[in-house]
């Protein structure tokens, strides 16, 4: 696609306040492949002033109508599928594959999930002597991260759509062609002006402005923990509605009774898939002191065939790299034992890092407890299951987690963990369940009728 190179804003393309631009770059070969606008606070009020005027009318629409124009996005989201994997392709680095079936796949599935929902949720209720009214909270802020481009602005969009909201959406920097690519979508679907609108720009400048704005009434922000706790903090003065999906640390945990050969494989794959930049990626592998040394040969063999560049992409920026290269430094210096890739560049251009297996983690090391966000794993050695337990628990965060065994047994444990979802022996996927964190990991839950109700707000009539 062409980029814009201004703002969609009020169903049109107008030109930034400023002149400043952001540099898109393609992480495979570092070579610059557009340049977007960079929002200005002034910018982020026109949004906002098009999101308050189309309110009342989009709110006042029937569900019906409303779940029309969702239905009719999804559509244009699947006729032009091929657009939004080589875009994403493009500025995020992802294997084709990948941006095809995941990257393009998904949020097609996600809006035609808030297309049904939309017509068949019940928007009002009976309670005793009173009907409860559920409506649209009002302006949504959207903040939202490079990692997965599209499926992260659909999973805000498509819900604050359903409900009746209006949106301004500030797309990650690295990552701002999609966002352009998505408000075309919104526009060819004929959503009224205004319903949704599109500033692109730095995170401290357009999204913070976002964030603080008055005529937002509710900021729905996934990304790093670090920022998500200044935004919340700035959502719990202005006392307005927040949504925050934030990092993870979610443990593998390979019970017993498992398939090893099966949980180490699909562990591995969950981790490499996205070249690791996935927020519930079971990034801590947990294995009985028994089969320990036979799960970090599996792991190591899994792992080889993740050939960068082929079925592993780069990470998304130079500055990703280096933090995660930082991190398995850190991991060597503080005695992991490194069975596969290490802090070396894998290949000549492109922000590659190899895929990494570390084996004799503990609970305490830095690469055990903070968010890597790049292809690392760490196997990590437990006595029994309530060892298992406190090692799996054992971390701020609490967003995924996978347990693999005998099935009462994994269940039985899953019940016990600290976190917001849990996929029992390779379970798949499911875009109607609620997605979100416990502990650090996050505020409020997105997809399904779940990500839905974060978007309503109740009203009581007395009868
Ligand atoms: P980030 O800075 O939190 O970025 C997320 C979004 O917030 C981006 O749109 C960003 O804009 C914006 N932003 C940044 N500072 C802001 C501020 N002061 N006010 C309002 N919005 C602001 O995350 P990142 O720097 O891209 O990645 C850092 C780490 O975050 C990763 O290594 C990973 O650990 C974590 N992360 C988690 C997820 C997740 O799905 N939970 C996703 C991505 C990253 P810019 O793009 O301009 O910075
Ligand atoms: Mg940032």
């Amino acid at each position: 696609m062409k980029a814009h190179d201004g703002m969609y804003i009020g169903g049109t393309w107008r030109p930034a306040a400023g002149a400043d631009t952001i540099a898109v770059v393609n992480p495979a070969d570092e070579q610059v492949i557009a340049h977007v606008p960079a929002g200005s606070p002034e910018d982020v009020d026109a949004a906002v002033r098009a999101a308050r005027d189309a309110f009342p009318g989009w709110a006042a629409t029937a569900p019906a109508d409303r779940a029309a124009r969702i239905a009719a996005l999804r559509d244009v989201l699947a006729a032009r599928a091929d657009e939004i994997a080589a875009t994403v392709t493009a500025e995020l680095g992802a294997p084709p594959k990948l941006a095809e079936t995941v990257h393009a796949g998904l949020p097609i599935l996600v809006a035609g999930s808030y297309a049904e929902l939309a017509a068949s949720y019940a928007f009002e209720e009976k309670v005793g002597n009173s009907t409860v009214l559920h409506e649209p909270v009002g302006v949504v802020g959207a903040i939202t991260p490079w990692n997965y481009p599209l499926h992260q602005i659909v999973a805000k969009a498509a819900p604050a759509l359903a409900a009746g909201c209006t949106v301004v959406l500030k797309p990650a920097e690295d990552t701002p062609l999609t966002a352009q690519l998505f408000a075309e979508a919104v526009h060819e679907a004929g959503l009224p002006a205004g319903v949704f609108n599109l500033v692109t720009g730095l995170g401290p400048v357009a999204g913070q402005a976002l964030a603080e704005h008055p005529g937002v009434d509710l900021v729905s922000f996934t990304g790093s923990t670090a920022v998500g706790r200044r935004i919340g903090a700035a959502a719990g003065g202005a006392v307005k509605r927040v949504a925050l999906e934030l990092g993870g640390k979610s443990a593998n945990v390979i019970l017993p009774g498992a398939d090893l050969g099966r949980a180490v494989n699909v562990g591995i794959a969950n981790v490499m898939s996205n070249s690791g930049q996935t927020c519930s990626a079971w990034t801590r592998m947990l294995v009985h002191k028994d089969r320990y040394e036979e799960a970090v040969a599996l792991a190591a063999e899994a792992v080889a065939k993740y050939v960068p560049g082929d079925r592993i992409g780069p990470l998304v920026s130079a500055r990703q790299r280096e933090r995660v290269l930082g991190y398995i430094e850190r991991g060597v210096a503080e005695g992991a034992r490194l069975v596969a890739g290490g802090p070396v560049a894998p290949r000549g251009t492109g922000y590659y890092v190899s895929p990494t297996v570390f084996a004799d983690v503990t609970p305490e090391m830095t690469i055990a407890q903070e968010e890597i966000f790049g292809p690392v794993v760490s196997l990590m050695e437990y006595e029994d299951e309530d060892d298992a337990l406190r090692i799996a628990n054992g971390t701020v965060y609490g967003l995924a987690g996978a347990v693999w065994g005998d099935r009462d047994e994994a269940v039985a444990f899953a019940r016990r963990m600290d976190t917001g979802q849990v996929d029992i022996n390779g379970g798949r996927f499911n875009p109607l369940a609620p997605f979100g964190g416990y502990k650090q990991s996050g505020v409020g839950r997105e997809l399904g009728t779940h990500g839905l109700a974060e978007y309503l707000h109740t009203k009581s009539l007395q009868f």
